[in-house]
This record gives C-alpha cells, structure tokens and sequence, in this order.
C-alpha cells in the first residue's frame, strides 16, 4: 500500500457567469494554480475547485436578451469558462455548476440541516421592487426610482424564509479567536470582527420573486437566494452530504477578492456552524488588479484579457507577472508597460539567458554531457550557500503565500549564477587538464543552481521550468522533485542536454504593446468574420468577397481591384499568432509589409526570391495586431482550407506587372 498522502483543499470563487474572464478571475485562478502545484511537490493530495454561479435575476435577464432558455444560456457560458481555464493550462480538479443536480442536492440537504438546528424561520421581507425587472433593488429607499430602467419602484413585502445570523454573532466572534488565521491578511480581519460585534441582522435566504434558481423543496415557488446558493458550491464539489466519503472537507484555503470577503467569513462559517458541518481554515482576500488606478470593468471599458498576453509573452510570463508584481494581499497596477519590462529583464534576460548559455558552454567544452564538478574553490562554495539560502527563502516565503518575496529570492540566486560566471569566466579557461577541471566544476555549480532554482520556480512557471529541466537532461518530471528533499549536489552529472529551446525570445516594448492592444481590440470588438483565422486569401478580397451567389460582377467591379506581381523579399514568423507570417514584398513600385495565414505550410526561409500575385489596392489593417498593407492571393484546397500561393512558374514575369 502506497502511503497515504495529506490532503489539501483549495478553492477560487464561484464565479459569476454574466460575462466572460478577464485578468482579475485569472489572477484568482493562477494564485490557486501556483498553489497547488506547491503543495503537490510538498506530498499533499490536492484537489481545487472552481466553477460558475449560474442562477438568479441577471442571469435570467441575460439569457432573455440573448433569445434563449436559461438552461441554455448558462451551459454556454460554463463552456467558455472551462474551456479558458484549460486553454490557459490551469483546469480545474473539480469544476462545479450551481446548476449540478449534486449542487442542488447539496444546498437543499445544508438547507435542511439548519431548520432543523432552529436556524432557519419563515417571515416577510420588504423592500423596494421594479414590478419592470421583476427584481428587489437592494439599496433603494421608498419613492426612489429603479437604476436599471428609471421607472418608479414599488414597496413589495414577499413571504420569505430567513437564517437566523443574529444567533450566531457569538459563536463567529469565539471562532475568530480561536482560529486567528482564519481571515487573511491580517488587515481584514480587523475589518470582519468589528463588522460582526457591530450585531448582525438575520438573513433572507429565499425568493419567490425569482423563477430561476434551486427550488426549497416542498415550498415552491421559493428559490434560494444568492449566498446559500452560491457559496455551498464549494461544499458540493467535494461529495455534498457524502463529503466524509472523499476526506476533502474542511476547506483548507478558500481564495476569494476583497469584496467578496464578509461573504465568506460571516455568512459561510454560520451556514456550517448552525448545520454542524466542519467550518474552512482560511479565506485568503486578495486585492485587484487595478488600470491606471481604476477597477478593471467591462462597462468603463478598461478590460484586460488573458489571451492576449498569453498569445504575445505565454502563459507563464503572464503568472510570473502576476504574482512577482504586487504583495498578494494588496491592489497592484496593471501596465503592459510593466509587463514587457519584467518580461525582458527577469525571464529573458534572467532565467532565460542563464538556462541557454549554461546549456550553451557545456555543448562547447564537454560535448553536452552535464561535467562531474572538481576540486571547490570557496567562490564555488559561496555559490552553494547562496542555493541552499535561497531554498530555505523561497519556500518559507511561499507556504506565508508571499510570492512575490518568494521569487525575488529565487531571482536572487539567478543574479548570483550570471555574476559568478562574469567573475570565473570559464569561456577564458584553456584546454590543458587543470583548466578543464576548472571549467568542469563551474559549469557544475552553474547548473546545479540552475536546476534548484528551476524546482524552486516550478509552480509559477510550469511550462517553461519544464523545458529547463529537459535541457538539463535530468530525470523524471521536474513536477514530482519534492520541495522537502530538495538540496544542493543532487544534479545527475553525465547525462546528455536536451535540445535547446528558445524560452523567453526577447521582445521591442513597443510593438508588443501595440500588438497586444489590438489582440484584446479584436476579441472584445469581434470582427464578422476575422481574417486572422482564415488560412489565406483566394478570394476576391473587401467587399466584393461577400457579393451574392447568384450575382456576377462587371468588369467595371473587378477592374476595381488592383493586382500586381510581387517579389518576396524577407519572411518571418510572429510571436503570438502561429497562423501568420510577416513578409516584405517588392511590387515594384515600394516595398510593402503583408501578413499572410500560411505559416503553417510554407517555411519562411523558402520563400523568399518567390514571386506571388498581391492585391495591392486594399485597404491596410492588422492582423493580430501587426500591419498587413496588401494581400497575397492564394488557392484555398481542401476541406482545411490549405493555402497554395498563386504564381508564375512558366515565365520571368516582371515585378508590378498587372494582372488583368
Ligand atoms: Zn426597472
């Protein structure tokens, strides 16, 4: 029997599913990411839950506009989620639907439970309500107008069933003292402990003013409401009622932001404390992300998204940003500018560059076998202190989920290495046998703490740490290294590098702002039909392309279009878009730059010297934010739309010559 590991427990917000990720969700998502990966290095059995809040008002309202069932609606919306989440590389272990038949059961069963414990009475609530909406507006007072349609509201008491928070005021105030980590950081524990000796009022937790929602059984038309809904998701994901069963309840970490808080450390404790259920060790709130001082809103159109970042820099520039950026806990600033700046500075002029000229050296001098290290110098010596500081650093820092000290101290080490090497200069090193022994032991402790740092950084930069590993030729995963036996002088010396991968390509600030910018324009404004996606251009570009089937065209229409022979001068690939390729053609009169979809089936290099037929009087625009001035005219063959470039293979046509 293999030994049986801890388990730990960790969730991110249930999130709502009104509208679509943007980085605050991700920044959530990715802290619970590098999480787990952490504590599975540490032997822990971790699962991590995540998942979409699919009922209420707004959901019902959105999904009327968009002319569908909301069952519909909502199955749509949890799609993309998922998907996102696995596109980005940090799925779920268990993705949960407020919509699951095991998220209803498990919310009528905690439901249950409290009535029965006296906590739960029926009683009439009243407030203001749009008889419009069909919705209480929460904040307004009698005689104020609704916010959403501007038409008057009108005072409606409804029959509802309420939780009996006001009992459980003590019960929450022993439990924080008892408990003193319960509410991170500490700033908002404060916060939480006055809000409750404040008194807590009682809590409706049922409508009859909503239709979609889960059912009070046996006393329809009540739905629950919002928090008993929503945050007993959290519950459900790990066996509901059975929960026992699994052994993942109490949550070990619930992640949630800042405004969210009071949510998760008075109503979720109470539900559980007056069902008798287990109650979670910490809820963790962590600041926003914020643009130029303001929070990210769809409606102040100052959205970022993920996929943009992830297209230009990866997905790993994007978690290192993230976490090195701001103290976990606190509002950070987003820039692109700062974002480019870390990338170039930390990961390809940091980790990257140490990884690739290690690799490098070792190539030249020992013929890609990793060398055994000879006699210690004490500047050898001082390097191994510097790993084994920062193993102890980094890890402390991480457990406190203070990352972004954690990776100062591991990027400490990488400014260690690169000044080790400038001072030992193995590349000044000759061939006699005391000046290879030399160069044997530095490139040994070079890649010695090349490959601790690279365990140390594992969960935030998984895909590339990765790479590294692979480039060191060491064994097994770098994932399953276990942080608690993690010492200096465990390299595997004699095994073969791997093959050398650009990791972090150095990128101009400038332009990849640019192009990042008009990626996050392209899939907020969607274009009808995106011309980065299709595989190239046969057909009669602009407007014409659309003309209808049955239509035929004058010559008049088609002399409209300008088409010319053209010379392929250079061709490169883009970062970020795997489709494209950048060319510059020569039409004969100037010389243009044209994107074209064909990166996947013709190779850069051979193109060049080719002659193609250009569209040359088209209008400029971007593609994947580069500018594309001119298009190349392709066939488009087979049921994948493979593009073969038109040309003139009988004769030496002359470049700008016109085709007619
Ligand atoms: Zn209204």
């Amino acid at each position: 029997m293999p030994e049986e590991r801890p388990k730990y427990y960790l969730t991110t917000p249930i999130y709502y599913t009104n509208g679509l990720p943007h980085i605050g969700h991700t920044y959530t998502t990715v802290v619970a990411d590098a999480i787990r990966r952490y504590k599975r290095m540490r032997g822990y059995e971790v699962v991590m839950t995540t998942g979409t809040d699919e009922h209420g008002i707004n959901v019902e309202r959105a999904a009327q506009k968009a002319g569908i069932p909301e069952s519909e609606f909502v199955a749509k919306m949890a799609v993309a989620w998922k998907a996102l989440w696995d596109e980005l590389g940090i799925p779920a272990d268990e993705f949960v639907r407020t919509t699951d038949l095991r998220h209803v059961r498990t919310v009528q069963w905690l439901f249950k439970l409290c009535k029965e414990n006296g906590y739960v009475y029926k009683g009439h609530y009243t407030g203001q309500y749009c008889i419009y909406d069909n919705a209480f507006v929460s904040e307004a007072k009698p005689g104020d107008n609704c916010p959403d349609c501007g038409r008057p509201l009108e005072t409606i008491t409804e029959e509802n069933y309420f939780f009996k928070l006001s009992a459980l005021q003590k019960p929450l105030l022993d439990f924080y003292k008892k408990y003193p980590n319960f509410i991170q950081p500490e700033t908002r524990k404060n916060e939480i402990i006055s809000f409750v000796e404040g008194g807590l009022k009682d809590l409706s937790i049922t409508r009859t003013t909503v239709r979609w929602g889960i059912p009070v059984p046996g006393e329809e038309p009540h739905v629950f409401y919002v928090w008993f809904d929503a945050l007993t998701a959290y519950l459900s994901a790990v066996g509901g009622p059975e929960y026992e069963k699994r052994g993942f309840w109490p949550a070990d970490l619930h992640l949630v932001g800042k405004d969210i808080i009071r949510f998760h450390t008075v109503y979720w404790p109470a539900f559980l404390m007056a069902a008798t259920l287990p109650v979670p060790k910490q809820v963790w709130a962590h600041g926003w992300f914020l643009m130029d001082a303001n929070k990210m809103s769809k409606s102040k159109g100052n959205v970022i998204l993920p996929r943009p970042i992830v297209n230009m820099l990866g997905m790993d520039a994007m978690r290192y940003f993230l976490l090195r950026e701001v103290v976990f806990g606190q509002d950070g600033n987003f820039s692109y500018d700062a974002l480019v700046t870390r990338y170039n500075s930390d990961l390809a002029n940091g980790l990257g560059n140490l990884a690739s000229r290690t690799a490098a050296m070792i190539e030249k001098n020992f013929g890609g076998k990793i060398p055994k290290s000879g006699a210690h110098l004490p500047q050898d010596d001082g390097l191994a202190t510097v790993a084994a500081e920062t193993v102890g650093e980094a890890l402390e820092r991480f457990e406190k989920f203070e990352f972004a000290r954690s990776l100062e101290a591991i990027w400490g080490a990488i400014a260690a290495a690169d000044k080790y090497l400038t001072s030992e200069q193995p590349w000044a090193l000759g061939d006699s046998e005391a000046e290879t022994q030399r160069k044997a032991t530095i490139l040994w402790t070079t890649a010695e703490l090349l490959r601790i740092v690279t365990v140390l950084a594992h969960p935030v930069l998984p895909e590339s740490t990765a790479k590294v590993w692979t480039l060191l030729g060491q064994p097994g995963k770098v994932s399953a290294v276990e942080l608690d036996g993690l010492r200096w002088g465990q390299l595997a010396t004699g095994v073969q590098l791997g093959k050398a991968q650009a990791l972090f390509p150095r990128v101009e600030k400038t332009e990849a702002i640019e192009r990042m910018e008009a990626m996050a324009n392209e899939e907020l404004n969607p274009a009808p039909a995106p011309p980065a996606t299709a595989p190239a251009h046969a057909a009669t570009p602009g407007g014409a392309a659309a003309a209808p089937a049955a239509g035929k065209i004058g010559i008049e229409d088609f002399a409209k279009v300008e088409m010319r022979v053209g010379q392929i001068k250079t061709a490169e690939r883009i970062v970020g878009a795997d489709k494209l390729l950048k060319l510059t053609v020569d039409i004969g009169t100037e010389i243009r730059q044209i994107c074209a979809g064909i990166a996947q089936y013709y190779e850069p290099e051979k193109l060049i010297g080719r002659k193609v037929a250009v569209v040359v009087n088209l209008a400029p625009r971007k593609l994947r934010g580069v500018e594309s001035n001119g298009m190349i005219v392709a066939a488009s063959v087979g049921p994948e739309g493979r593009p073969v470039l038109a040309g003139f293979p009988e004769e030496d046509v002359e470049i700008g010559a016109r085709l007619k």
